[in-house]
């Protein structure tokens, strides 16, 4: 039996309950950031090479799925550069006056972090610009004739920008980052690595390596979501088992959980299954796909699609999603080019 949760628990955007791992678990030092070595050295080259002249680091762009530690590098960055850092989203900033107001209050070298900065709006943008480029803002005072604009200047900063979305990012807005660096999704080693070191701070037991693996292996590539299933894992081996890590206590747990051998839920399932036995495995659009489901499409394409496409269960073509041969047989459904076929394979 499938069991559906509201919440899904690989969900990799931020949740309630990640809020005690959040502050426990996140790397404060890049050397504690786990994977991404091409990143981890560009940025640490950078934050040297701008400590060594004195100067505050270049803008810097994260720019990947959710859950992959572009918060957390935000917050290494900060520290390592010795600075605060102002934290704030795209949809925060509604006028750009909240904007001039976090502006003025920016200190020598300080970071602002933008979270979801595809979201600003056309008019904040406009602002932030001479702010990224000349460290000044160009404010209108008064309305009508009588309006006159005055020039602020503003301690030199650097603006970390967050998102998921790079593609929703205008150019003008893209060309003023120094650095856009691109956050790709872990291998199941490095997600281990992440999953032993949480386990450690939280001090759970691990009495089989192969129970982080296991963990790793259904996280879908995300640290976020490897955090949270260990931390369901610690529930029922506490409750249930014997309150270690081992391949028997994560087993049991993701089963409970609906959760199968490559990290996919009753969603994901739903979703390959509905294209399958209405599409003929595809194309069809992603409207057509959140419409059967009952589900919202930019819930569809920021949160199953992703991981399945890493994992070539699906392909998106001009015509629309397809599902691959790979997820038949994932499925347990024979693959075939004609649809009646494939309607009663699944049934056999
Ligand atoms: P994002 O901002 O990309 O959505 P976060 O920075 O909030 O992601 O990361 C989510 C959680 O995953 C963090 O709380 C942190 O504990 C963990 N995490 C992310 N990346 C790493 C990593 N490379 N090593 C260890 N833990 C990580």
């Amino acid at each position: 039996m499938d069991v559906y949760f509201d919440d899904r628990i690989i969900e990799p955007d931020y949740m309630e309950e990640d809020a005690e791992t959040s502050m426990t678990l996140r790397p404060l030092t890049l050397d504690e950031f786990v994977g991404q070595p091409q990143l981890k050295e560009n940025l640490s080259v950078s934050i040297q090479a701008a400590k060594n002249r004195g100067e505050s680091l270049d803008h810097i762009l994260f720019y990947g799925p959710p859950g992959l530690g572009k918060t957390t590098l935000a917050q290494i960055v900060a520290r390592e550069m010795g600075v605060n850092i102002r934290v704030t989203s795209g949809p925060a900033i509604e006028k750009p006056g909240d904007l001039a107001a976090i502006l003025t209050s920016l200190s020598q070298g300080d970071i602002l972090f933008i979270d979801e900065i595809h979201r600003l709006s056309r008019q904040v943008e406009e602002v932030l610009y001479p702010a990224l480029e000349d460290f000044s803002l160009d404010i209108i005072i008064g309305k009508g004739p009588a309006a006159r604009s005055i020039r602020i200047d503003l301690k030199p900063f650097t603006l970390i920008g967050a998102t998921t979305r790079s593609g929703m990012i205008s150019s003008p807005m893209r060309d003023r980052f120094g650095m856009l660096l691109k956050l790709d999704m872990y291998s199941p080693e490095d997600l281990a690595r992440i999953v032993v070191r949480s386990a450690g701070i939280l001090g759970l037991p691990i009495t089989d390596p192969d129970g982080p693996l296991e963990i790793a292996k259904r996280s879908r590539g995300t640290p976020r979501i490897a955090n949270r299933l260990l931390k369901r894992v610690r529930d029922y081996s506490q409750v249930l088992g014997d309150g270690s890590i081992n391949r028997e206590t994560v087993d049991m747990t993701l089963r409970k959980m609906g959760i199968d051998e490559l990290g996919l839920d009753s969603l994901d399932r739903r979703l390959l299954e509905a294209v399958i036995t209405n599409y003929g495995g595809g194309p069809v659009g992603l409207e057509t796909i959140a419409a059967m489901l009952g589900e919202d499409a930019g819930t569809l394409e920021d949160v199953c699609e992703p991981y399945l496409m890493q994992i070539g269960f699906l392909t998106r073509t001009p015509r629309g999603r397809c599902v691959t041969p790979s997820a038949y047989s994932h499925l347990g459904i024979r693959y075939r080019n004609d649809l009646s076929d494939q309607q009663t394979s699944l049934f056999e």
